[in-house]
């Protein structure tokens, strides 16, 4: 497949329609369909032009044409008057050949970088091909020699060895056959399931989806946690930073988003960068456990891999997610964690010899991850309506979420859940930070049902956590202001969820419905979380009936409303 194949002409004039479509015959017909031509400025091409054609060059200048014209006619044998014909005839059959393909020479090479001389035609991203089979990617041009990246064990390769170029953009194998499977940035099973037969390839970078290609967010994508999903909701097609320091539960909240997509139809990524290959195994098996690997794709660039494979992990993962995407299908892909891919990418950039910025990262670390967040998107219809939805993940230190790389995280993305140090050692786990969470435009995706339930839920938190701070002064409290407090408390109590335990949507609602009423009012703070646990079992006992309807229509009437607060009513009376 051609995919990738791009063809340039230069000249001093520009090929008229005509000339364009003997260009494209003649490609077609050497290359196959799919390549794509275009045409650049070149002054100092007389009379001619010169084609590219990925790794090829096809020399049609004056100066080309002789030098190989004359290579052409000095290969004619004939005596006498038998010369003549023979000229005209190899003139008349004569097509201008393709020059060897261009190879270069490694000059150093350490630490999963090359610089290379020698390849003047290689572009920016193109795969170039070491010694012994090993990969790397153009990364930095100079004006005689280039930088790239290797995507394999740099010992294999010397200073002198050759270098080759091969015309196509890096890509990765993707495919509905990688659903299940472990895999490394590059698409290479890590899992010990045997090869996989990739049905396709894309580049690894890609323009994102343009806005006439897009449409709103409008469909919920549930995480699950009753924490997010009713005050921080998020649609599908929507960037969501989860941010704090480590240990917060960052990982957490994913994989619990992962597993609430079970039976959902929607393909789940996870994208770890950085991290320990034991951490990842780990995490392998809890979603083996739970059944989550059926409709999950792993990829792992541990902190032993080069910052290389790292570096292009997560444009790797967004690839294999958009093949979904463009086929119609939601998709859910988790950065995990953009920090540390910023550090790689660091590490690469200085051995680049680019000048370091502030914090030493290069000046471009916020386009980075601007052009990896921008491909998530809600299709438009005609497009095939599928989605991307992104989890990333940033790590912050001491809960400094105004340091360089989370603040550039924080305005690419349409929101953040921040998870505090504070919250998640003092128990609260999941531990949200309701004041400096948001989610921007999750709200227009949220089911009626959830919105209408989760109603006044943050003015609630807010108030109490102001009465909180005030009280914490004050010996005697009134009835009121402690009736507030007891129950601004029985709310965080309500919002801590245990790992690997998503609620439906339907039981979030009924939950919201009972603890906005006030109808929990009697117990103590301190059980409310074994009472919701009691009450929600004797809902799915006595009253499936009132869940299934809410969660199959997404509404809840009044009267609805009116039957789970009677159902709350007579299980307190029972207890
Ligand atoms: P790191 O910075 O190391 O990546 P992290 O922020 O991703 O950490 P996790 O690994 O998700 O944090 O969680 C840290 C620990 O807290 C884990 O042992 C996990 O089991 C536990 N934990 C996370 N969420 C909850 C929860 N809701 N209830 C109980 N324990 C939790
Ligand atoms: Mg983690």
């Amino acid at each position: 497949m051609n995919e990738f194949l791009k063809a340039t002409i230069y000249s001093d004039t520009e090929p008229n329609e005509g000339q364009k479509k003997a260009f494209m015959d003649f490609l077609t017909k050497k290359y196959g369909s799919g390549v794509l031509l275009s045409w650049e400025h070149d002054d100092k091409i007389k009379g001619g032009f010169k084609l590219f054609v990925g790794a090829e060059v096809y020399d049609w200048t004056a100066e080309g044409r002789f030098a190989q014209l004359k290579e052409a006619l000095a290969g004619i044998k004939g005596e006498g008057d038998n010369i003549i014909p023979l000229i005209r005839d190899t003139l008349n059959t004569w097509i201008p050949s393709a020059m060897a393909e261009e190879v270069g020479t490694v000059i150093t090479v350490g630490d999963g970088i090359a610089e290379v001389s020698g390849l003047q035609n290689a572009t920016y991203g193109e795969t170039l091909l070491f010694s012994g089979g090993i990969r790397g990617m153009v990364q930095d041009m100079r004006d005689d020699e280039i930088g790239c990246i290797l995507f394999g064990d740099d010992e294999e390769i010397s200073a002198g060895s050759t270098v080759r170029r091969t015309g196509k953009t890096a890509g990765v194998p993707v495919g509905e056959e990688f659903i299940g499977r472990v895999i490394d940035a590059l698409g290479t099973p890590i899992d010990g399931s045997g090869p996989i037969a990739a049905s396709g390839y894309r580049a690894v970078e890609h323009p994102a989806p343009g806005i006439i290609d897009r449409q709103p967010v409008q469909k919920p994508l549930d995480t699950g946690i009753l924490a997010i999903d009713s005050m921080f909701p998020i649609g599908r097609g929507q960037r969501e930073l989860i941010i704090g320091d480590r240990q917060t539960g960052k990982t957490a909240v994913a994989v619990d988003t992962i597993l609430n997509q079970k039976g959902k139809d929607v393909i789940c990524i996870y994208v770890s960068i950085g991290q320990k290959a034991s951490s990842v195994a780990q995490l392998v098996q809890n979603l083996k456990k739970r059944g989550a690997m059926d409709y999950t794709i792993v990829i792992n660039a541990s902190a032993s891999d080069p910052a290389p494979l790292q570096y292009i992990a997560p444009y790797a993962g967004c690839a294999h997610g958009e093949y979904f995407m463009e086929r119609g299908k939601d998709v859910l892909i988790v950065y995990d964690d953009l920090s540390k891919h910023a550090i790689a990418y660091r590490s690469l950039s200085l051995l680049l010899q680019r000048a370091p910025g502030r914090e030493a990262y290069p000046g471009d670390v916020f386009y980075l991850h601007s052009r990896l967040l921008e491909r998530s998107a809600h299709l438009s219809d005609e497009k095939g309506g599928g989605s991307m939805t992104a989890l990333p993940i940033v790590e912050t230190q001491a809960g400094d979420i105004s340091a360089y790389i989370p603040t550039n995280v924080i305005s690419i993305t349409d929101g953040q859940i921040f998870l505090e140090s504070d919250l998640f050692f003092s128990g609260q786990r999941p531990a949200v930070n309701v004041g400096l969470s948001v989610s921007r435009v999750g709200g227009d995706a949220q089911t009626k049902a959830m919105k209408k339930a989760s109603g006044a839920i943050r003015l609630d938190l807010a108030q109490y956590r102001e009465m909180e701070v005030f009280t914490q002064f004050a010996g005697d409290l009134d009835d009121e202001t402690r009736n507030q407090l007891v129950y601004g408390q029985g709310l965080m109590q309500m919002l801590r969820q245990e790992q690997y335990s998503p609620y439906t949507m339907s039981e979030q609602v009924v939950i919201l419905v009972i603890m906005l009423a006030h109808v929990l009012r009697a117990v103590e703070p301190g059980d409310i979380k074994s009472v919701i646990a009691k009450l929600l079992q004797y809902f799915k006992d006595k009253r499936a009936d009132i869940l299934e309807k809410i969660e199959k229509s997404g509404q809840l009437g009044d009267d609805d409303k009116a039957e789970i607060l009677k159902t709350a009513e007579k299980f307190i009376e029972g207890r």
